[in-house]
């Protein structure tokens, strides 16, 4: 069974769709998809051996060999110009992803829809989408065994700011619709940043004020101000 993590992301991936997950590792994603999705075909790119070789295997186990090709390459290097219309990359750092999908720009032409799920720093993915043109247009948060995950659907075309109608800089940190929605999961996640913020402010009261450490605290006493405002039942 796919985990809550995963089965979000596939939630977004269109019938039809021509798939790339970079980073597939076991090739979960891509096999659950060509299971369920009725997807035209996947790609499952893996940068490191071992998760190539255990892709192999498991698309092979699976019988899936005619619909998922598994490839061994950084980022989106394995994927040719036009091949795929669909990316999905979970379960990295948001600015890992980034770095993936900023050095593959040239095969980005052909992609109608990205689908990431970063495990931190979800900050950067928007950052990017909005540098990039490309429009947020959803975003989930949830919580699996006791750690909580986003993911985050991008649409090519549009206008990038347009789900930002508020105040861009929280619109950035929190997402602009997981802080319209804000359910239970997300104040759980922001409770616990603030609280953290609020201990390393804290500390860094203490230690020696060099420009370093008022930077740091401006930036903290920012980030808690709009944790604050966001936690707010109504605004
Ligand atoms: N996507 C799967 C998931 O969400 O369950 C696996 C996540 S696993 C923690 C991250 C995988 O990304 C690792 O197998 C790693 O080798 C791979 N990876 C890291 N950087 C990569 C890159 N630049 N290109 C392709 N794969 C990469």
């Amino acid at each position: 069974k796919l985990s809550a993590r995963l089965a979000t992301v596939a939630k977004y991936v269109p019938n039809g769709a021509k798939v790339a997950d970079i980073g597939s590792d076991h090739a979960y994603l891509p096999c659950y998809l060509a299971k369920n999705n009725g997807i035209a075909y996947a790609v499952a790119g893996e940068v490191a051996v071992g998760p190539f070789q255990s892709a192999e295997r498991n698309v092979k186990a699976e019988g899936l060999s005619g619909v998922i090709s598994v490839r061994l390459g950084d980022g989106l290097d394995v994927i040719q110009p036009g091949e795929v219309d669909t990316i999905t990359i979970a379960g990295m750092g948001g600015a890992l992803i980034t770095s993936i999908l900023d050095r593959g720009k040239k095969k980005l032409t052909s992609v109608k829809r990205l689908i990431l799920q970063p495990n931190i720093g979800a900050i950067s993915i928007r950052k990017w989408c909005l540098d990039n043109s490309w429009v947020l247009c959803a975003e989930e948060i949830l919580e699996e065994d006791g750690k909580i995950y986003e993911v985050l659907v991008a649409e090519q075309g549009g206008e990038p700011l347009a789900p930002y109608d508020k105040n861009l800089d929280a619109g950035l940190l929190f997402g602009p619709h997981l802080a319209k929605e804000k359910n239970s999961v997300f104040r759980k996640k922001w409770l616990a940043e603030k609280q953290n913020w609020e201990r390393i402010y804290h500390q860094l009261e203490k230690a020696a004020e060099t420009p370093e450490t008022m930077k740091k605290k401006q930036e903290l006493i920012h980030n808690i101000k709009l944790a604050e405002e966001v936690l707010q039942d109504e605004n």
